[in-house]
């Protein structure tokens, strides 16, 4: 087999090229964004790293961070009491869906998409609104292993252009699906959705939930173990949005994708790969992302149910 590194080298060859696809361009940021930038990461469990591309570039988090605040809620207030608040069912729709607020549960259905990210982001205890957001940036800490920052710009960019966001919470507080002051919950949110990574980070970030929520890099505890199961189960069922049913038959691994065009993906016990390109597709996942983890998939055999390569078969074969 091709050395890993060589194999992504090519991968990455293969599709910078590939100019499909849009920039996000409805929080007026992000299409300042450079379509050519591509990188792709892996981050193993033992700490080896492989790089590709402009894995150092900053980006915003954007919908990525809702994995990392669900599984902060999880932890703080228990799996029964998120439950009550947000729904783990599959939407079938585009993330920023208005529609779909499950109003016989009082619930919105899934904390992967915004009305069910809002809703969790509410739930971040703390004392007053600067604890919230010191707990929620020192959370994203624990996972990349290094301070990180909100990019002030695009978080003033999404919050005087939120529209859509904030009717989603008004319409939740008419349902009573939503409590207390939501334009503190819309201005964290916003906040967490701007939180500067690169793709290095992500890849870390899901290396660490790949390793039950233990950072393989700094050796810190990011997250109690007991909610990997929940937040993989999520990210597997509603990572991707109104694609998620056909990443989970080509590539198999729980995912999340934001509009700046980053996807992190969890090889669980393995590793953790990230890609970023900015280019989306109609569904808001990353064009070349998408790409790139059906090659890897199909090449490294990961796919949770494909059971012709044994365990472990990712970690082995890219450590040759
Ligand atoms: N901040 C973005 C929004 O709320 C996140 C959406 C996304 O990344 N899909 O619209």
């Amino acid at each position: 087999m091709t050395p890993f590194p060589r194999f992504l080298d090519a991968l990455y060859q293969q599709y910078a090229g590939l100019n499909d696809g849009k920039l996000a361009s409805y929080i007026p940021e992000l299409a300042k964004a450079d379509p050519n930038w591509f990188a792709i990461s892996v981050v193993t469990l033992d700490g080896k790293q492989f790089h590709v591309g402009n894995t150092q570039q900053k980006f915003t988090i954007q919908s990525i961070s809702k994995v990392f605040v669900y599984a902060m809620v999880l932890e703080a207030l228990g799996r029964e009491a998120v439950l009550q608040t947000v729904g783990v069912e599959p939407t079938g729709d585009p993330f920023n869906s208005l529609i779909r607020l499950d109003e016989a549960s009082k619930r919105p259905y899934n904390p992967m998409v915004n009305a069910g990210a809002i809703a969790t982001t509410s739930l971040i205890p703390g004392e007053n609104a600067s604890d919230r957001i010191e707990r929620m940036l020192t959370m994203f800490q624990r996972y990349v292993g290094h301070e990180v920052y909100v990019d002030a710009s695009v978080f003033v960019s999404e919050r005087e252009t939120g529209h859509r966001n904030r009717a989603m919470a008004h319409l939740m507080l008419n349902f009573g699906m939503l409590e207390g002051d939501i334009d503190e919950a819309l201005d964290l949110y916003f906040r967490q959705c701007s939180v500067l990574v690169n793709c290095q980070d992500l890849a870390v970030m899901a290396a660490t939930i790949a390793n039950r929520g233990h950072n393989p890099l700094t050796k810190e505890q990011a997250v109690h173990p007991d909610c990997i199961r929940d937040i993989l189960s999520v990210m597997y069922t509603c990572g991707m949005y109104n694609f998620a049913g056909e990443w989970a038959y080509r590539v198999g691994i729980p995912a999340k994708s934001g509009v700046s065009g980053g996807i992190l993906a969890v090889v669980p016990n393995e590793a953790g790969i990230a890609v970023f390109s900015p280019l989306l597709d109609d569904r808001g996942n990353s064009v070349r992302g998408v790409r790139v983890f059906e090659e890897l998939a199909q090449t490294y055999g990961f796919h949770l149910f494909d059971l012709s390569m044994g365990r472990c078969k990712f970690a082995e074969a890219i450590a040759q």
